[in-house]
């Protein structure tokens, strides 16, 4: 019993000398997403988002992109900016880029700028630039994706379905590098 007690007064010291997670380097949780499977990857984003969309997806995989691209771990390291705009469908892909990248609107590290003025074909444009000072990566998600997901939502394919297409589908028709 004191054991226990000794235990849990342990944990709660360490929690309340935790600074603010803001400035913070090293998350306080293992990265568990290398090696998922599909079939976890795609519990994960449900389990997170609610429903399985084809935004969700693309931002998820478009997440794990960016963050071998800029050489950077999960949750801290870098800051994403996402113009575009600022509804669903097309927000859903903020939740897959969340779930992939641990950056997120709550740390500030991620953030929308909705209804951002930007080419006609262009849906999205996203900025990620790493802390350590490395130049920002910049890629399109042009406005032709709009068109295939609308297709792919007002279609009978299930979840999984378009999970896999998404997946699966040529990535520089999802998105291309602009520098
Ligand atoms: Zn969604």
């Amino acid at each position: 019993m004191m054991v226990g007690l000794e235990f849990i007064g342990a944990i709660v010291g360490c929690m309340l000398a935790c600074e603010c997670c803001s400035g913070k380097k090293h998350p306080q949780v293992t990265a568990v997403d290398e090696d998922l499977s599909p079939a976890e990857t795609l519990h994960r984003l449900r389990q997170f988002h609610g429903h399985i969309g084809p935004y969700a997806i693309l931002g998820y995989r478009l997440g794990n992109w960016l963050l071998e691209q800029l050489g950077c771990g999960k949750y801290f390291g870098a800051h994403l900016t996402v113009a575009g705009p600022g509804t669903t469908p097309y927000t859903c892909l903020l939740d897959g880029l969340q779930v992939a990248t641990g950056h997120t609107l709550g740390k500030g590290n991620l953030e929308l700028v909705a209804n951002a003025s930007r080419a006609p074909d262009v849906l999205f444009e996203i900025e990620a630039i790493a802390d350590d000072g490395t130049a920002p990566l910049r890629v399109n998600i042009p406005a032709s994706v709009a068109d295939l997901f609308s297709e792919w939502m007002g279609g009978e394919l299930s979840e999984e379905e378009i999970f896999h297409k998404t997946l699966s589908w040529p990535q520089n028709e999802l998105w291309q590098k602009v520098c």
